[in-house]
């Protein structure tokens, strides 16, 4: 393995999934739900799989009917116009869009400032990239993970490419004010800074939160490259199907770092995911309140199991505080938890370059069946 690569090993991800599956215990590590999304959609790639649509190599930008289904939906929900041709690409997920992107803007050296902590593919794509992170971190504030915004202003330097954000936010479910994105839009202008914004999150927010895009504020259409995800919008996370919408001298230099990575992504799935886009809001509403009923029942249950739980206004994840348990190092706990009581989370510490910073957080996600997570809670209650 190169040095670039070194430090990064194997995901937190596959490594506590496996813990999951050889100790039997359940999985509230990786967030994937345990139920497919809608019948209609999973029909839809049946479909298109016995048509022989997108059974040899789809378009390398996408499928038309998938672009055109992306550029509806910002469109739509946002009242941002793309040109499916020019400004919408196809991904095999999100996770190929955040490596394109940052394959195809950085020069080595290059700066990103991303958010601490962060989504492990952003730390390692910045790396495989040659650019520099430049961690700002979230910190507990009245309950939940907040921005600093002077910490951001201050992490600028003359070197510094690009932004890369995260709202709704992995692991801590911050979703990023109207405000704070307008202060963040406010210094990419100022300071000539690219964006990389990764909305995957963008249906799942709660409590009556709102999902403002980057790309939506003045100045921003233009330097910003926005990520969605199929599999976390419609719950097949198998499937792996993302998109990036930008303009379109954006577009074109991730793409030309996607052929060689991909060449193009999965595409029977690529229509299945057009039909899904154009789903009504109804199917968004009801996967927001369903999410938003299993938030409050595990943030309920780790509380009455005497962690401190923060709030999580989006995303499948809560991030918790172990202190109280009288434990310090989530590494360790997250290790001994499936032996101690049969549960598998996530220690946030893999997510900062700070690790003293992260070191009493821990995640779980709550993307489960009301079930399983009422036996998680009976099990974790067992710990006090
Ligand atoms: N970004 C974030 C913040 C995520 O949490 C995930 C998935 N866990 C991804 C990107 C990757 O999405 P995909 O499965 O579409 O590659
Ligand atoms: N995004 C999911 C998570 O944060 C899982 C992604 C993965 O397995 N790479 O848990």
């Amino acid at each position: 393995l190169n040095r670039r690569l070194a430090e990064f090993g194997t995901t937190i991800f596959a490594e506590m999934s496996a813990l999951a599956l050889s100790t039997g215990s359940i999985n509230l590590g990786q967030g994937f739900p345990d139920t497919d999304g809608p019948e209609e959609v999973r029909e839809a790639a049946v479909r298109a799989l016995r048509d022989g649509r997108g059974n040899q190599y789809p378009p390398g930008p996408g499928v038309p009917e998938l672009r055109g289904g992306v550029a509806a939906h910002q469109q739509r929900r946002y009242g941002l116009e793309f040109d499916p041709d020019t400004e919408v690409l196809v991904t095999a997920g999100a996770t190929e869009a955040i490596a394109a992107s940052l394959l195809a803007l950085l020069e080595p050296g290059d700066e990103v400032i991303a958010l601490e902590p962060y989504y492990d593919s952003y730390a390692a794509c910045i790396a495989m990239a040659g650019g520099r992170r430049v961690p700002v971190t979230l910190r507990p504030h009245e309950g939940a993970f907040r921005l600093d915004l002077d910490e951001l202003r201050d992490a600028v330097t003359d070197r510094t490419r690009l932004l890369l954000v995260n709202t709704p936010h992995n692991p801590t479910g911050t979703v990023l004010t109207r405000e704070e994105l307008a202060a963040i839009a406010a210094l990419a202008v100022e300071r000539d800074l690219l964006v990389i914004t990764d909305e995957v999150y963008e249906h799942l927010v709660f409590d009556g939160a709102e999902h403002v895009p980057l790309a939506t504020f003045p100045g921003m259409r233009e330097r910003t490259v926005t990520i969605g995800s199929a599999g976390k919008t419609f719950s097949f996370t198998g499937w792996k199907v993302g998109w990036v919408t930008a303009a379109p001298g954006l577009v074109t230099a991730v793409r030309s770092a996607k052929q060689f990575l991909t060449y193009v992504a999965s595409g029977p799935f690529q229509y299945a995911a057009a039909e899904a886009l154009a789903l009504p809001d109804t199917y968004f509403t009801a996967f927001r309140e369903d999410m938003q009923a299993k938030r409050d029942l595990l943030a309920a249950g780790l509380r009455e199991a005497g962690f401190t739980v923060y709030d999580t206004a989006g995303t499948y994840f809560i991030t918790t505080d172990i202190r109280p348990l009288g434990e310090t190092d989530g590494f360790a706990f997250c290790r001994a938890l499936p032996e101690r009581a049969g549960v598998v989370a996530i220690p946030n510490a893999v997510f900062y370059d700070h690790r003293e910073a992260g070191a009493p957080f821990v995640r779980f996600a709550f993307c489960k069946r009301t079930s399983v997570l009422d036996e998680a809670v009976r099990r974790l209650k067992s710990l006090a």
